[in-house]
């Protein structure tokens, strides 16, 4: 992604934005005809501002991530929901999984994200129906937010599945701690994970400086340290291809490159 300095947003109005980038990303990747999900509401969602940084700031290799992302999440999501049916997605910012997925009515999705960003998603979708039941908490994650989400009967003794997808970039490292230990006091070990994370080189990587705060080159360690254990892989291999991020990253033993990481975990204490 490319972004000049003058044309950078301060990080409060840049980091909500990016949940519009993402909408249109899924957007672009519901128009091709090789996509690998559909996202009927990602145009709508994402406005035409979004539109235009993405055509001219986004790589496509960009693209390719997001689009991975979606189904690697979508694909753990529908894989656990039967074990955990309550499920977290923090920073949901213009997700639509709780309306294009196909749930059990049992299933209940807690969206948390800040309230202005969960308010325009709301209206953009006034007409939609939810294919769960679906319950929206407008908060900031790096205040106390746990009480929100057990006002609207989350049930911290039941199993649960979390996902904290395009987050902890945009985190300080004491936040993200907070976060996990937040999470892990809500959650039985039978719970489930999903999370993405930049690895500390990324950080400084143009243009994101300023905006990317938090990088971890080992996920599984960190995890580890909150009772999760984690299973971590790299876009382009095996699981997180789906034939379209070709730029395959090299192993995690060489040094000295930007990464990504994609991580399952499961709660074991
Ligand atoms: N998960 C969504 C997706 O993948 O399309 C959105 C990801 S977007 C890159 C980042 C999201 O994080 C935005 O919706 C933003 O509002 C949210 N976010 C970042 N920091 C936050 C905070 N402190 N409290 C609540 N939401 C936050």
């Amino acid at each position: 992604m490319e972004q000049t300095a003058q044309s950078k947003k301060a990080p409060e109005q840049f980091v909500p934005f990016t949940a519009r980038l993402m909408a249109a990303i899924r957007a672009k990747e519901t128009e091709r005809a090789d996509r690998l999900f559909v996202d009927p509401f990602a145009a709508k969602l994402a406005g035409e501002e979004a539109f235009t940084v993405l055509e001219k700031q986004l790589t496509p290799q960009d693209l390719a991530y997001v689009a991975v992302r979606t189904c690697f999440f979508d694909d753990f999501l529908l894989d656990v929901c039967d074990r955990a049916n309550q499920i977290v997605i923090l920073a949901s910012g213009m997700d639509t999984r709780a309306y294009r997925l196909p749930w059990s009515s049992q299933t209940k999705i807690y969206e948390i994200d800040r309230s202005f960003v969960l308010e325009t998603k709301k209206s953009l979708l006034k007409d939609v129906a939810p294919t769960c039941q679906h319950y929206t908490i407008g908060a900031d994650l790096t205040q106390p937010w746990s009480h929100l989400l057990l006002e609207k009967g989350y049930q911290p003794n039941l199993p649960s599945v979390w996902l904290l997808e395009g987050l902890l970039m945009y985190l300080a490292a004491s936040e993200v701690d907070r976060l996990l230990e937040t999470i892990s006091q809500l959650t039985t070990n039978d719970s489930y994970l999903g999370l993405d994370s930049i690895n500390v080189k990324s950080i400084e990587y143009e243009p994101y400086k300023g905006y990317f705060r938090f990088g971890c080159d080992y996920p599984e360690e960190l995890l580890l340290k909150y009772g999760w254990l984690g299973k971590v892989i790299q876009p382009g291999d095996e699981g997180a291809y789906f034939g379209r991020y070709t730029d395959k990253l090299p192993p995690r033993e060489v040094t000295d490159v930007e990464r990504i990481f994609l991580v399952k975990a499961q709660k074991t204490t």
